[in-house]
């Protein structure tokens, strides 16, 4: 199954033409309450989509080109990208012309990233994943009849460290047994790597009926508030909830609890891309006995190794000249923007399947050593 970044803009397939950066002081803005707002029309116009009609009473407002849907609503807090449900940091507003006004944060922070990974200014390859089981030893996190947090985080942590090496990608894991790591060994971990990600893995609690899988990412800076460490990789973080959310509901078959932002601590000091993912509610009878199955954890890990894949791929730099024409493009040379396309798929897709029987009897003979 293709991620959300193959499916959404990878291959600039939402901007054909455009190498701009939605960055800048490109866009009209309304200011309200100190928060900065740009028009849905404008947006839509930038990313060159089109209005798709909404049924009357539903509350949202649509955009989309065939290949990506932006649906804003119900309610003022919620957009939908792509069928990916993301929280907004400030509530859309109407205008007097009958449209609807976004922040501006949302869209640099939240939407753009998403939309063009590859357009994210401060990206880098990522190469190690700081893999966070939470809670550990006096602290056991939630624990209900069904299921224990701290238990149930570090046997998903052990099977995507598992799942990412094989990957290629190094692992460092902030606790391998029961035992408890303040918060700020968990960021020192990360924070000495400089090509690193940081995951940290949890289950939710809430009322016996709510179920799902939600992902945390620190919010932005509101208006006036100094900026926090991790704040610099506002960009990235919704890329990479996005990433590891979209896989997990699609792999995991999860209910879709969204991608949401927090203000945590822990996550605050972090200076690399970063997110919490509550893996589903200890409280939910059902859910918790499925997370307390080996297959489940499996699947889960699974999952969350394709997001970080998916996330490291667009990350890495050369990413960009595989899959984009080259940016600005001075238009001499006009007949370079199909083959670039055709190398991402194939790069991607075809090296490592031809390989695969061979590297997985390996990696699985050496899993059974440990
Ligand atoms: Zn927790």
């Amino acid at each position: 199954m293709k991620s959300i970044f193959l499916l959404l803009g990878l291959a600039g397939l939402i901007l054909p033409g455009s190498a701009v950066t939605a960055d800048g002081g490109m866009w009209s803005t309304t200011s309200v309450e100190n928060v900065g707002y740009v028009s849905l029309e404008d947006i839509r116009s930038f990313y060159k989509l089109m209005p798709i009609a909404q049924p009357k009473g539903s509350g949202t407002r649509a955009v989309g080109n065939g290949t990506v849907t932006l649906i804003f609503g119900p309610g003022p807090r919620v957009v939908s990208i792509h069928g990916l449900r993301c929280t907004l940091s400030h509530p859309t507003r109407p205008d007097d012309k009958g449209d609807i006004l976004v922040s501006k944060t949302d869209l640099l922070k939240l939407i753009d990233p998403v939309l063009r990974p590859t357009y994210i200014a401060n990206r880098r390859a990522i190469k190690t994943v700081v893999i966070d089981p939470g809670h550990g030893g006096h602290d056991s996190g939630t624990v209900t009849d069904y299921a224990r947090e701290a238990h149930v985080a570090l046997m998903v942590a052990g099977k995507l460290a598992g799942e990412l090496r094989q990957r290629g990608l190094e692992v460092k894991l902030t606790r391998e047994v029961n035992q408890h790591v303040s918060d700020q060994s968990r960021v020192d971990l990360a924070n000495q790597a400089t090509d690193a990600l940081f995951l940290s893995l949890h289950l939710n609690c809430g009322r016996s009926d709510v179920s799902g899988i939600e992902t945390y990412t620190v919010a932005p800076a509101a208006p006036g508030e100094t900026e926090r460490p991790a704040n610099e990789h506002d960009a990235a973080n919704a890329a990479l909830s996005a990433a590891l959310q979209s896989s997990l509901v699609r792999k995991a078959g999860a209910k879709d609890g969204g991608c949401r932002r927090v203000n945590y601590s822990l996550l605050s000091s972090l200076r690399c891309p970063a997110a919490l993912v509550e893996l589903g509610y200890a409280t939910n009878r059902e859910e918790a006995e499925s997370l307390n199955s080996d297959e489940y954890q499996s699947k889960l890990a699974l999952a969350l190794a394709d997001g970080i894949a998916a996330f490291a791929a667009v990350m890495n730099p050369e990413t960009q000249l595989k899959a984009l024409p080259p940016p600005p493009p001075p238009p001499a040379e006009p007949a370079k923007v199909e083959p670039p396309k055709k190398k991402a798929e194939s790069v991607k897709k075809s090296t490592p399947r031809k390989r695969r029987p061979a590297q997985r009897k390996k990696s699985n003979s050496r899993r059974r050593k440990r």
